[in-house]
């Protein structure tokens, strides 16, 4: 930091605050002066709110008038390239920067001072007389050399009670310091257990370190199929950026994978990781983030928000399954993680690596296009292969109604069950049944606040919105014609095969996997545990099976509707049916046995459904990417859509026509405009939902165009509007 970045006390500083207002608040630099960066406290009206120094202030106001800043928090300031980082998310996604900044301080708690507590490290002293329960405790502080303990990690370690290490203080043996309260994380070592990479592996690792070394920006499209090593790969890259003092971000897409991927990172670097998501306690969120900014954390496993915590040095960022639409959420701010993550990492001057066995077409085209270097390992680890994948005909299967399992599929489930192994059934539908009908007039139960059918859950006994989460009785009478029994269930959902499963094997072990049975992370962990370790026979589930779990006996994957994502208008249905196909097919003969995975399809001609058969993934692409290319829409060309909601339909439907009517400035940048149309999801939690979509060349400035529309209009009574740029349907 030079001169320029320290203001004195009294000068005027421009400081961002949380706080929705559009600009940035002048206050003058406390006793002491600040840097710029620095957190602070400062008095908005009556309250006192968290901000950062961003600039010299303006001093358009009364100098007099200007009230100084409270307090400068104990925290590391915010880094330039933090502060470049936000402004250049918040231009990209046109996010104002108060949204921006609650983003970036997602710790609770930051405003507080430190507190104390006692820690426990090797004295200078003898112990007088000594007991094996001392010894214990000597033995556990050297083994781990200056670190320091709780004492309920000490006592705990060396197995004694904690008089015995207060005693020890009192001789001196072992000493109690006060420190504050939030520790570093223990030391990651990158020698600690280096696995013997094959020959593929290798080269990977090799080139993926050779880039962190670097310490330049680079972004490497690692591909390879399921259980090919890529994890194992990639861990090699992040003990590198540990060589180098550096500090590593490991993004993952679900929750439930993290369990099991902190202990591989543990087992490799010998400590944990720091550990960021939405099921971190407040406490530990307040140490990571301020670990991260200290340098305390060298690692972070994370949900996509661990991308704006405040690191020191980041060096590499691993977007693990970077395929997954998971990374685009609306979470108040609409980003796309991996995107963001190659911006983070452009600013910083660090790697990324992207790690799928089915990439998405945006990192394809970028590696075909040369932006992104390319690795592949080919081969599954070890002896494992990848599973054949063939087509169940269901035109003609002799099949009665109601029911799912084809007998193909049955036989083949037999043959596994003879032989001790796994099969998994998969069905990418939650509930008992997507819909559920009155066979006396044909009404269909909907959500009374969206536009979406209830959908049975016989577990939870009760019909719920998939929607907005609302969910009510399963009436005795239909709601339209008021006759009772006669609603029936239509389709099949996870519930309902594991239903028709049982009767067809009621001697076998069943195990559904669907996220709504499991009350938390931890018992959904537990679930996949135990069928890891063999304790079930045939697996039913959901999506949440497709991704990255490892089931060594699995050797059959029936997919029981392979179509269903092929149905409706999305450009980007083709995509993701084979990329979720492919995922899930590669559950199958991870280990030494070969597995199998079997097709239920009414068109197995279908060009999508020949592509996963035939397992040409580059003839896929490229047909894929011609359809785009042609049609102008993402990755070839850019796509913005406007969401506008209203409980009063004529409302936004007014405003959709007004926005269309003067659509000038993106006339002048050359796009179109679509619509205004219903939103994919017309009517949510009681709002409805129009939709206006914009499509421009690849290379048209199209924020800048986008602010200057939307800017026209002053929002009036209960309506939003919400900007997503590269939506995620079209
Ligand atoms: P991917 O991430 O591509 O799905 P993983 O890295 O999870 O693949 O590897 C699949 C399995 O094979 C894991 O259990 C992993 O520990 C094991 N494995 C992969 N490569 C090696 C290796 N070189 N030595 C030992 N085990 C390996
Ligand atoms: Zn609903």
């Amino acid at each position: 930091m030079d001169e320029q970045d320290f203001f004195g006390e009294g000068e005027l500083v421009a400081v961002l605050t949380t706080q929705p207002l559009d600009r940035k608040l002048d206050y003058k630099a406390p006793e002491g002066g600040c840097f710029r960066g620095a957190f602070v406290e400062v008095p908005l009206g009556p309250r006192k709110v968290l901000g950062v120094v961003w600039a010299k202030g303006r001093g358009d106001f009364d100098y007099s008038k200007v009230r100084p800043v409270n307090r400068v928090l104990e925290v590391a300031p915010m880094r330039d390239e933090m502060r470049g980082f936000l402004e250049r998310v918040s231009e990209y996604t046109l996010t104002p920067m108060h949204a921006m900044l609650r983003l970036a301080t997602r710790a609770p708690g930051l405003s507080d001072p430190p507190s104390m507590r006692k820690i426990y490290r090797l004295g200078e002293g003898e112990p007088s007389r000594q007991t094996d329960a001392r010894k214990r405790v000597v033995e556990t502080l050297t083994e781990y050399g200056g670190l320091a303990f709780t004492l309920k990690e000490l006592s705990d370690m060396a197995g004694v009670t904690s008089s015995v290490v207060k005693g020890l203080v009192k001789q001196g043996v072992v000493r109690e310091e006060d420190t504050p309260r939030d520790v570093p994380f223990f030391r990651l070592d990158p020698e600690h257990a280096g696995k013997d990479l094959t020959a593929d592996q290798a080269v990977g690792a090799d080139a993926l370190r050779a880039g962190v070394r670097s310490g330049k920006y680079g972004t490497t499209l690692l591909r390879g199929v399921t259980g090919s090593g890529k994890t194992e790969v990639y861990l090699e890259a992040v003990a590198e950026c540990l060589r180098m003092g550096r500090q590593a971000l490991v993004l993952l897409p679900e929750i439930a994978l993290t369990a099991e991927f902190l202990t591989r990172v543990e087992a490799r670097f010998g400590s944990k990781p720091a550990e960021w998501h939405s099921g971190v306690t407040m406490t530990e969120r307040r140490r990571i983030w301020k670990m991260v900014g200290q340098g305390g954390a060298q690692v972070v496993i994370g949900a996509r928000s661990a991308l704006f915590l405040p690191y020191q040095n980041l060096g590499l960022i691993v977007v693990d399954e970077e395929h997954d639409t998971s990374y685009k959420q609306d979470d108040g701010v609409l980003y796309n993680a991996r995107d963001m993550a190659v911006l983070r990492a452009s600013i910083c001057g660090a790697r990324v690596v992207l790690a799928s066995a089915t990439p998405s077409l945006e990192s394809w085209a970028n590696a075909e296009a040369g932006k992104y270097e390319k690795l592949e390992l080919t081969s599954r680890f070890g002896e494992a292969v990848l599973p054949e994948m063939k087509a169940i005909d269901m035109r003609v299967e002799d099949l009665p109604g109601s029911c799912w399992i084809s007998p193909s599929l049955q036989r083949a489930v037999n043959t596994r069950l003879e032989k001790g192994e796994q099969s998994l059934l998969f069905i990418n539908r939650r509930g008992y049944a997507p819909v559920t009908i009155c066979r006396a007039c044909g009404h269909q139960i909907g959500c009374d606040h969206c536009d979406a059918r209830m959908v049975e859950h016989r577990f939870l006994k009760r019909l719920v919105c998939h929607q907005c989460g609302e969910t009510k009785p399963m009436p005795e009478e239909c709601p339209s014609c008021h006759v009772e029994g006669k609603l029936a269930p239509v389709g099949p959902g996870v519930e309902r095969l594991a239903e028709e499963a049982e009767t067809l094997w009621p001697e076998a072990r069943l195990a559904v996997l669907s996220s709504d049975l499991f009350g938390s992370a931890r018992a959904l962990k537990e679930g996949i545990n135990t069928i890891a370790e063999g304790g079930a026979d045939i697996i039913i589930g959901t999506q949440l099976v497709a991704k990255g779990h490892n089931f060594p006996l699995l050797t059959l994957v029936g997919v029981i509707d392979a179509d269903l994502g092929l149905q409706g208008s999305d450009l980007r249905a083709a995509e993701r049916t084979f990329q979720l196909m492919r995922q899930v097919a590669g559950r199958a003969g991870r280990s030494e046995k070969k597995g199998q995975a079997l097709l239920q399809t009414f068109q197995p001609e279908h060009p999508v459904i020949r592509a996963i058969l035939s397992g040409d993934e580059l003839g896929f692409w490229k047909t894929e990417a011609d359809e785009r290319r042609h049609a102008g829409v993402p990755p070839f060309g850019r796509m913005a859509g406007i969401i506008l909601s209203s409980p009063d339909v004529q409302q936004v439907f007014d405003l959709g026509n007004a926005l269309a009517r003067s659509d000038g400035p993106m006339r002048a940048i050359g796009a179109q405009v679509f619509g205004p149309a219903p939103a994919p999801i017309a009517r949510v939690r009681g709002r409805h939902r129009v939709r206006l979509l914009v499509k421009a060349e690849k290379s048209a400035p199209i924020q800048a165009a986008l602010a200057q529309w939307v800017g026209q209009f002053k929002l009036k009574g209960d309506i939003r509007l919400s900007v997503d740029i590269d939506p995620q349907s079209f």
